[in-house]
């Protein structure tokens, strides 16, 4: 949800629409650094008559942000920015922070790996007392992405200092587009006990529901409406009645305008599901 104006109207956003869980940037997503939060925000935020209408808030993380950063100069600006961000979510008393994971750049999903753990673990150390987590989510594997395969993911959490504040947000377009199959409810099903398998779905913490417009396998990360896509409802049917995600806060990052009616109608679909 747009934080135009401030973080707090973001929450009037989604009241407005009858949200009951919120994703927001903690700043602008396209700038490396923003000033300090006001304590006037943060307390118009916290304080908000509206807040406690929404069950789930949470934030994502700007997508400059690349913590297998090759370039000095980008991996240094990547460090700063996600603590900055951390920061802020901490401030605004937010659970979790999405992250994608990182990409290589050429260096190899190997070399890749260890560096974005190296870097997970330097700014956590720097933020003892932060309470926000870092959820890592599923990507679409573009470029040199990681984090398409869970194993990615897996391979992070086992090896950080502190596997207790990561946490992890799965994309049904992202997986879709990795390669995972999603056509049926069969197929979701065992997309989820392999997630299980390789994960845990202990540390699943937040879905991105978004269908998908591009094929399953093309590694293009280009979301679409709910049912209007490549993956179809059948998946989203599955999640909306599986008890195992009845707690888990679900988010749209599909297509939209001012008036927020894509918004209204992809929950009205979701919520028909049920
Ligand atoms: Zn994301
Ligand atoms: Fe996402
Ligand atoms: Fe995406």
């Amino acid at each position: 949800m747009s934080i135009g104006g401030g973080v707090h109207r973001a929450i009037e956003r989604s009241c407005s629409i009858k949200c009951t869980a919120m994703q927001i940037f903690v700043k602008n997503n396209m700038q490396w650094f923003a000033r300090p939060l006001q304590r006037e925000e943060i307390s118009a935020f916290l304080d908000h008559t509206q807040r406690a209408e929404l069950h789930s808030v949470f934030a994502h993380a700007n997508y400059l942000i690349n913590l297998a950063a090759t370039n000095p100069q980008f991996h240094a600006n990547s460090l700063r920015a996600l603590s900055e961000e951390l920061v802020r979510a901490d401030q605004l008393e937010l659970p979790f922070l999405v992250l994608h994971p990182g990409a290589h750049v050429g260096a190899g999903e190997e070399a890749g790996l260890v560096k974005i753990v190296g870097s997970i673990n330097h700014v956590l150390a720097g933020l003892p007392k932060a309470k926000t987590r870092i959820a890592l989510e599923t990507t679409a594997g573009q470029g040199s992405c990681l984090g398409h395969r869970f194993e990615h993911l897996a391979y992070i959490i086992a090896n950080v200092r502190k596997p207790g504040r990561l946490c992890v947000c799965l994309d049904t377009a992202h997986v879709f587009a990795a390669g995972y199959e999603l056509a049926t409810e069969k197929a979701t099903k065992r997309m989820f006990a392999e997630f299980d398998r390789i994960v845990g779905l202990e540390h699943l913490v937040a879905l991105h529901l978004n269908d998908s417009k591009t094929v399953r396998g093309s590694r293009v990360d280009r979301h679409e409406h709910i049912g209007k896509g490549q993956i179809g409802l059948e998946a989203f049917r599955f999640i909306m009645r599986d008890r195992r995600f009845r707690k888990i806060p679900k988010v749209l990052e599909t297509p939209k305008g001012k008036e927020l009616k894509e918004d209204m109608e992809n929950m009205q679909t979701l919520r028909s599901l049920r």
